[in-house]
Order: C-alpha cells, then structure tokens, then sequence
C-alpha cells in the first residue's frame, strides 16, 4: 500500500479534469499509521481540500498530514 508518511492509502475519490489532471479529492479511505485507527476521510470530515493539495486528519488522534496535487495524483487510480 502507498503512504504519504502519515497515512497509509487505500484509496481515493476524485474529480478529474479531462487532461488527466486532478482537480479535487472528494474521499480518501487510508489507515494512520500512528494509531493504526481505518477510516474514511470526505469533505471537512477529515479530509480538508486545498487548491493544490488536501490536509487528512485523523479522527481517532489528530493526526494530520498536508499533501500536495502531485502526490495525491498517484493514488487516483486505486477504487475507493
Ligand atoms: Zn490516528
């Protein structure tokens, strides 16, 4: 499994533009890998979306990571 350092990626939703370009992350379904806790993040659940990347915190222990467009465009390809 991908993992950005502090979450390990399972998988994503997105909206992509017709380039192949992500455009915004709607839900990421990951593991934290401090407190191990699953769940899935959505819309200010959890999951903040930025012009050029998205925040994930974790539910369980607050643990959050900030990622950027590039990376995230990795992970579009993995089902939700
Ligand atoms: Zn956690």
């Amino acid at each position: 499994m991908p993992h950005t350092g502090q979450f390990e990626i399972h998988g994503m939703e997105s909206v992509m533009l017709s380039a192949g370009t992500l455009l915004q992350v709607t839900r990421i379904a990951c593991r934290c890998m401090r407190c191990h806790r699953q769940f899935t993040a959505t819309e200010r659940h959890g999951l903040i979306d930025l012009d050029g990347g998205a925040v994930l915190t974790c539910p369980a222990c607050s643990n959050r990571q900030a990622m950027c467009r590039e990376s995230l465009s990795g992970y579009h390809s993995l089902p939700c």
